[in-house]
């Protein structure tokens, strides 16, 4: 006998990001570059790999591309070939991924966190100046959520002091600072291809991007033990491949990234539209002359964690980026950091929320997420 469910059944359920349906729309190519790989053994190096980095070189306007394992080790090789040494010191943002940091660390020089913009939560250039001492020798802007940092006032700064700078483009593929790609500033510029970023790959995988040849070669011999032909060892350097199977993934959907990108833009200008509404919600602010990529939609509620937990219960799936600013993990306890030394990090980390944004999110999905933040908000009023 029939019997009706006990609780309505959700006409939606909106997950924070969908790889599967991203694989479904290009099946087809992804299989057969798989399939070749494994056919022509192509597993290391090789003329997938080759073929990637040229192609990625070309879409972000570099002039040479290092690939390597993941994202954080990108930041590692960067700095190495940049010649952090030890003492050394280098300012990064108080709120973003580990990763901006713990590698400073791994290449030899003491991390000098710099409070975040109260609004668009990339590094305050206003603050970096009071962080720069005798011994400061660069800056890691990061373009967090997909916004780019404010390049113009951080690259005066650089100048200024001598200082180098390395872009954090992890989460900004083919973000622009009034009309340049992000990336194309500094020194050099470092990927995650990480499978949830924007251009992701189906398990680890990073690059640098330069237009400086000696950096380009430093860069690649620091990744390949120390010499970019097998046996040459000029210096000692670390094993981080991207290996041909990603490489050849990569290379199937780099194509679409520009494609995948403005879906992002559409959708979170529908939220943009449908959020302005609402009392409470602070939308992501998008600098004058910036262009945002989304890789992350990140609004702000004094009341966070009810609204994730209202939002959990209508079946739609949400992401703290992050709970802790780094300055406050563990990690960094030996620096000693209270909340009054970076009170933009500090204040943002019991605000934000990251709402589902994926290329193949549908307006429906959007609809149905603004309505569950609709009821919370109107309910609280
Ligand atoms: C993802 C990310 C990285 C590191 O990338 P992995 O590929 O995961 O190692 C670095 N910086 C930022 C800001 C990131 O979001």
């Amino acid at each position: 006998m029939f019997k009706a469910p006990l609780k309505p059944v959700n006409p939606m359920r909106v997950p924070f990001a969908d790889l599967h349906a991203q694989y479904l729309t290009i099946k087809s190519g992804i299989d057969a570059a798989i399939a070749d790989v494994i056919a022509t053994s192509a597993f290391i190096r090789g003329p997938k790999v080759q073929a990637f980095e040229d192609a990625f070189a070309r879409m972000v306007d570099a002039k040479y591309c290092v690939s390597c394992a993941n994202g954080t080790d990108s930041l590692y090789i960067a700095m190495r070939a940049l010649g952090v040494s030890r003492g050394d010191e280098v300012i990064a943002p108080a709120h973003s991924w580990i990763s901006t940091t713990e590698t400073i660390t791994q290449a030899g020089g003491n991390v000098v966190f710099c409070d975040t913009d109260a609004d668009t939560f990339t590094i305050d250039p206003a603050r970096i100046e009071e962080k720069i001492t005798p011994r400061t020798v660069g800056i890691i802007p990061v373009h967090l959520y997909g916004q780019p940092a404010d390049m113009e006032k951080i690259m005066q700064i650089a100048a200024k002091h001598r200082l180098w700078v390395l872009e954090d483009c992890a989460q900004a593929h083919l973000a622009r600072y009034k009309g340049r790609l992000v990336g194309s500033f500094g020194a050099a510029a470092s990927y995650s291809f990480y499978p949830g970023k924007n251009l992701g790959a189906m398990g680890d995988a990073g690059a640098l991007t330069t237009n400086d040849a000696g950096l380009a070669e430093r860069m690649a011999m620091l990744a390949r033990h120390g010499g970019v032909t097998k046996g040459d060892h000029r210096i000692e350097g670390v094993n981080s491949r991207l290996d041909g199977l990603q490489a050849a993934i990569l290379s199937v959907k780099l194509p679409h990234l520009p494609a995948w990108t403005s879906a992002r833009q559409r959708l979170a200008a529908q939220y943009d539209r449908a959020l302005a509404e609402l009392p409470g919600i602070t939308r992501p602010t998008v600098a004058a002359g910036c262009e945002h990529v989304y890789h992350l939609y990140v609004v702000r509620h004094e009341r966070r964690d009810e609204l994730a937990a209202h939002l959990a219960a209508r079946d739609v799936q949400t992401v703290v980026n992050y709970p802790v600013a780094l300055p406050f993990v563990p990690a960094y306890a030996r620096l000693g950091h209270t909340g009054a030394d970076f009170p933009n990090a500090y204040g943002h980390q019991s605000r934000v929320l990251s709402l589902p944004i994926f290329p193949e999110m549908t307006a429906e999905q959007i609809d149905w997420v603004v309505a569950a933040i609709a009821e919370f908000t109107q309910a609280r009023q």
